[in-house]
Formats: C-alpha cells, sequence, structure tokens
C-alpha cells in the first residue's frame, strides 16, 4: 500500500538518478521536507526577509513576529513553561555544546561525576569528555543490555552522590531504543545532579512534554523533523539558563556594552548572538504544524506497526545480525543490522543501485561500536511517510545483496 503522506512531499515522488522508485530509508540522517515546509520557506523569503530584533520598520518587525512566533510554537511542542526557556541554535550539536561549554564549565568540579550511556551520539558524549577534562572530572556509563535497552541496575549503580550531571540520549540513532528518561531523571534529582537529554532521535517520533519528563535540558534539530537544516532548539530550565554565562559574544545577545565591560540581554537573547535564521525558525513553524495536524500518537503507533513488520522479516533471514531488536515494545523505526560476511559500505551501495537509501558506518557513535564488537552497520531509519512496500523493496534488495557478495 502507498503512503497517504507521499503527495505531500515532493522528493519522495522523484525518481533515483538510475531511474529506480526511491525508498528513503535515512531518516535518522535528516528526513524530508513537506510542501507546506517548502512552502513557508518561499512565502517568507519571497514576503517577510529582514534582519529580525534590529529595525523600527515594518518588514524587520514582521520578521522579528514570524521569529517569536516560531518560539511559542515550540514552547507549547515541547510543554515548556515560558518562550524565554527556548533557544534557537544550529542544531542539537550546538545545543549540547551550548550546554557543556555554559553549564558544564562552570559548574561542574575537579572529581565530579558526569554519567553518559553508551549509546551516545558523538555530539552528546565529546563536549562531555572536553569539559571533565579541563574540570578534572570523571566520565562514567551506563551500559546497555544485549537487547540496547539500558537497565534499571545500571541506571541505580552510575549514578550516586558523586554525579553533577547526568547526559543521557532518548532514543540511540543507532538502536533505536527509547530510554527511561523520567526515571533517569528522578535518580538524577535525588542525588543533587541536573540532565541533559538529547531528543535528536525523539523529537520527531513520539510526543515531548520536558515538564512531564521533568529534564533540565532538551535539545533536538529542525531537520529530523521536516523542517529545514540549521535550525535546532534548546530548552533550559529558567533558573539554570539564568545561572550560565553567554556562550556566544556579540550582537543581540547584549544590554549595554562599554569600553571595559558588557552588561548582557535577558533570556532568551543572552544565548542568541548575532543574526538568527528566522527562515529555519519559520520553517519549523510548518514542521511542527505538520506534525501536530498528523498527530504524533498516530506516528508513533504506525512507525512501531511498520518497525514490527520490518524486524519480522528480517529475523527471517538466517545471514542478517541484528541490534538492539530483541524487545520492540520501546523503539522507534531505527533498525540497525550487518549481512554475514559483507561490509555494511558494500550493502548500502548495491542498495543504492535498486534505489534504496540508507546508511552505512559508525553513526558518530564509536564507543557504541566498540561495546557491540563491530566497526559499522547498516542503519535503515525508517518515518511515518514509509511503506511496507518500502520495507519489502529493501529485504528484496538485501537478498540481492546476498546472490551479489554473499
Ligand atoms: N544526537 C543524536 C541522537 C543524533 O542522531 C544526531 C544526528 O544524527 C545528533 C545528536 C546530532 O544532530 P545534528 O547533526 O543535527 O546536530
Amino acid at each position: 500500500m502507498s503512503s497517504n503522506y507521499l503527495k505531500d512531499f515532493p522528493l519522495l515522488k522523484q525518481p533515483t538518478a538510475n531511474g529506480k522508485r526511491l525508498v528513503y530509508l535515512d531518516n535518522g540522517a535528516t528526513t524530508q521536507k513537506p510542501l507546506s515546509v517548502i512552502k513557508a520557506l518561499e512565502g517568507y523569503y519571497g514576503t517577510s526577509n529582514a534582519n529580525p530584533h534590529r529595525g523600527a520598520y515594518g518588514l524587520s518587525v514582521k520578521a522579528t513576529e514570524l521569529y517569536e512566533n516560531a518560539r511559542e510554537k515550540v514552547r507549547h511542542f515541547l510543554g515548556a513553561a515560558k518562550t524565554e526557556e527556548i533557544i534557537f541554535t544550529k542544531n542539537a550539536t550546538e545545543s549540547l555544546n551550548l550546554i557543556a561549554y555554559s553549564y558544564g564549565l562552570q559548574f561542574i568540579e575537579a572529581g565530579d561525576e558526569i554519567v553518559l550511556s553508551i549509546a551516545e551520539h558523538h555530539s552528546n558524549l565529546v563536549p562531555w569528555q572536553q569539559v571533565a577534562k579541563a574540570r578534572g572530572a570523571v566520565l562514567k556509563y551506563m551500559y546497555v543490555n544485549a537487547d540496547g535497552v539500558l537497565p534499571e541496575e545500571e541506571i541505580e549503580a552510575k549514578i550516586t552522590a558523586k554525579t553533577k550531571l547526568v547526559a543521557v540520549t532518548h532514543v540511540s540513532n543507532v538502536l533505536g531504543i527509547v530510554n527511561p528518561i523520567r526515571r533517569i531523571a528522578a535518580k538524577a534529582h535525588s542525588v543533587g545532579a541536573v540532565i541533559v537529554v538529547d531528543g535528536a532521535q525523539s523529537v520527531p517520533h513520539l510526543a515531548v512534554n520536558v515538564r512531564e519528563l521533568d529534564v533540565d535540558f532538551f535539545v533536538f534539530s529542525g531537520h529530523k523533523m521536516l523542517a529545514p537544516m540549521g535550525i535546532g532548539v534548546l530548552y533550559g530550565r529558567e533558573e539554570l539558563l539564568e545561572a550560565m554565562p553567554p556562550f556566544l559574544c556579540g550582537g543581540d545577545m547584549i544590554e549595554y556594552v562599554e569600553e571595559q565591560d558588557t552588561t548582557f540581554a535577558p533570556l532568551p537573547a543572552k544565548f542568541e548572538a548575532g543574526t538568527q535564521n528566522v527562515g529555519g525558525a519559520v520553517g519549523l513553524t510548518a514542521a511542527i504544524e505538520y506534525l501536530e495536524q498528523t498527530g504524533l500518537d498516530v506516528i508513533e503507533r504506525e512507525e512501531r506497526e511498520l518497525v514490527r513488520y520490518a524486524v519480522e522479516r528480517l529475523q527471517q533471514l538466517p545471514y542478517i545480525t541484528l541490534y538492539g531488536c530483541g524487545d520492540l515494545t520501546n523503539k522507534t523505526g531505527v533498525i540497525s543490522f550487518n549481512v554475514k560476511d559483507v561490509h555494511p559500505h558494500d550493502v548500502s551501495t548495491i542498495l543504492d543501485a535498486d534505489g534504496i537509501a540508507i546508511r552505512a558506518g559508525h553513526h558518530c557513535a564509536h564507543p557504541l561500536m566498540h561495546y557491540l564488537g563491530v566497526n559499522a552497520t547498516c542503519r535503515a531509519s525508517l518515518y511515518f511517510y514509509n511503506t511496507r512496500e518500502d520495507v519489502d523493496a529493501l529485504l528484496d534488495s538485501l537478498s540481492r545483496v546476498r546472490g551479489v557478495l554473499g
């Protein structure tokens, strides 16, 4: 059955360079954009483009309104208490660096412990290594079990009175497993630590409410949830953001500048130095509207059905090794696998010839790859616009891989 959503995504209807039907299964890397987002960008640049917050003239006021409306849209989308708690960045990576450099370097001290999960993307790992080195802190890891699930005992054992900060992904970009964030947040808070959650792979696929999760910081990238590249979000609890020094300095983030000193603008401007990506914020608004109209509950349910179908079919192939697929009850559409005796790059090249786009490599998760005992995996990552037909095409092509190279 072809997707009800296909009509909204022009790129998905375009054949590949060699004339095949495009089967796009690299949504964990970035998603395709619906017409409403493309049109919102065209509308912004065609009718409303100006530098916001700077001019008293009409166009600048309009651009400012669109930018601040986007902030309110994100606040509501995340269930945050205040718009001041929403900071625009260029992506999840920048948001995480902002927290590491601004909060981490200021508040982590020698001997403190920073707890991560072994399934972190490098962007929620390398900045914390830098902080630990600079401050003389200790990095500790919570390890997943054979199903890719973070066991309760790991949370209990690793988060202790010495823990100052817990940085954990909501959903692993390799395993697709949804971590028990509310439980981890409760444990972190019980020992007086703050919790940073990387929502890059969760926000596109399931409804998130930062107050229900009770997290201190939460980040995501627009481009993985239908919005353009170059716009990201940092949510932070107001009192924490207030206590943090600015990350980048320059125009727009100041209140008053003298020769030797500066007072900073109030939140959120304190963390938004320089000209911001208003077009990206407008695109993000349209993306959130599309997701809300479709319904994140519908998206989550449909993806779960599709991932179950895909995993059950893949499990029947004796030459496929699956990672993080032992427990499908808490899993989004990310499926990592290897084909026996075939390098993932060769697999993806052969699949590409059949019009199928997957990712192969370490997925910016070297420590997890090492822990799993592999150098690389293939990763098919599904989104709500994918269909059983797409999964069938993947399976057919994988049997061809075996025929050619196995
Ligand atoms: N965190 C996770 C879990 C991701 O999957 C990614 C991107 O793949 C990132 C962070 C970084 O996102 P970006 O490159 O948009 O900053």
